[in-house]
């Protein structure tokens, strides 16, 4: 293994199912959900297996998906993008991710990451040879916020992009006007391009709603959006993601992703595109907010010290020691799998925080917590 990617090993996620696994515990650690996606998705799907969808799409993703992702943007956002140039079909948001950042950042740059970052951000950068700073995303009272100050001072001459992530994995934060603005602030002055991760854009509670920092005045010409069907419509396994950015990042990003995949998810794409429409609907927002909620409760009566989340599939818990060690007990202890937070984080700050999922039905969710109960 090349010596930038020493240290990377292999993901918390993987590891940690495969404990579940092994265990047989309760998996409240990798983010999926354990029901499917609308029927009349998957319908779609098979019906374009049958129908002949089976080699290579077009290399910019099919016609009919990018059409409805750029209306996607358009309705939801007032975004224009024009399909043919500006929107791109990847492998999930990873392989977007993953272009994007290699595109824009190489040896001697730099990026700023917010932390707790999702894994992969870091990965990244490092596969380009690129350094990150990162700027912490701390709790303060009932939500998360960062220091502008920090942010400020994690760019450099040196950087190339930030990286946001909102609604935000693993704290569930959205991010507001004012932090939004305090970022596209920065990535004016400094002439950055922000790669901003929105997944999971449809799966906000509340009714809080997610803003894209490309809607943020002077940001639709250096913003990179990222997002995914894999969320909206809790179909993780399928990796249909998108980039939406002008033609010149578009462009960038797409000569990455040609040598990555080449092209992906033939059959997948037209089935998302025919109801790409609907997922303000379709999202299971709502399920997943009942979700959080007999989670979150759950853990509070328990005595445990929740930050009940404002969106994404994630609650996060400060159990006031050491997570790694807690969340590696865990499986033998309670016989459930979590996700340590700290090891989304460069520094010490997340070191009490474990991440526990709630993308799972009620009663997995209620055998979790009478699990816990026994051992807390
Ligand atoms: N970004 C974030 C913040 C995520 O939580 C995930 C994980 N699901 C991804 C990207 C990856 O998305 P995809 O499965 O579409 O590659
Ligand atoms: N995004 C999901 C999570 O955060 C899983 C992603 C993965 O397994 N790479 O848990």
């Amino acid at each position: 293994l090349v010596e930038r990617m020493r240290g990377f090993g292999t993901t918390i996620f993987a590891e940690m199912s495969a404990r579940a696994v092994a265990t047989g515990s309760v998996n409240l650690g990798q983010g999926f959900p354990d029901t499917d996606g609308p029927a009349e998705l998957l319908d779609a799907a098979v019906e374009a297996i049958r129908g002949g969808h089976n080699q290579y799409p077009p290399g910019p993703g099919v016609p009919a998906l990018r059409h409805a992702i750029a209306e996607h943007q358009r309705r939801n956002y007032g975004l224009d993008h024009d399909p043919d140039a500006e929107v791109l079909v990847t492998a999930g948001a990873t392989e977007a991710i993953a272009a994007a950042v290699t595109a824009l950042a190489g040896p001697g740059d730099e990026v700023v990451l917010f932390e707790p970052y999702y894994d992969s951000y870091a990965a990244c950068v490092a596969l380009g040879g690129a350094t990150r700073r990162t700027v912490t995303v701390e709790r303060d009272g009932a939500g998360w916020g960062f220091d502008p100050a920090a942010l400020a001072s994690a760019v450099t001459p040196r950087t190339k992009a930030i990286v946001l992530n909102t609604p935000h994995n693993p704290t569930g934060t959205v991010f507001g006007p004012a932090e939004l603005a305090e970022i596209a602030r920065v990535a004016v002055e400094h002439d950055l391009v922000v790669v901003s991760d929105e997944v999971y854009e449809h799966l906000t509670f509340d009714g809080r709603a997610h803003v894209p920092i490309a809607t943020l005045p002077g940001m639709r010409k250096r913003t990179i959006t990222v997002s995914s069907a894999g969320k909206t419509f809790g179909v993780t396994g399928w990796k249909i993601g998108w980039v939406c950015a002008p033609p010149d990042l578009v462009a960038a990003v797409r000569t990455v992703k040609q040598f990555l995949t080449f092209v992906n998810g033939a059959p997948f794409q037209p089935a998302v595109a025919q109801v790409l429409d609907r997922a303000e609907t379709l999202a299971p927002a709502a399920a997943l907010q009942a979700q959080r909620d007999l989670l979150c409760d759950g853990l509070d009566r328990l005595g445990l010290d929740v930050a009940r989340p404002q969106a994404t599939y994630f609650a996060t818990v400060d159990v006031g020691t050491d997570a790694v060690a807690w969340c590696r007990e865990l499986p033998d202890r309670a016989g459930v799998v979590a996700i340590p937070s700290s090891v989304f984080y460069d520094t010490d700050a997340g070191d009490h925080y474990v991440r526990l999922a709630f993308c799972k039905q009620p009663h997995v969710l209620d055998d979790a917590l009478a699990r816990l109960e026994k051992v807390l």
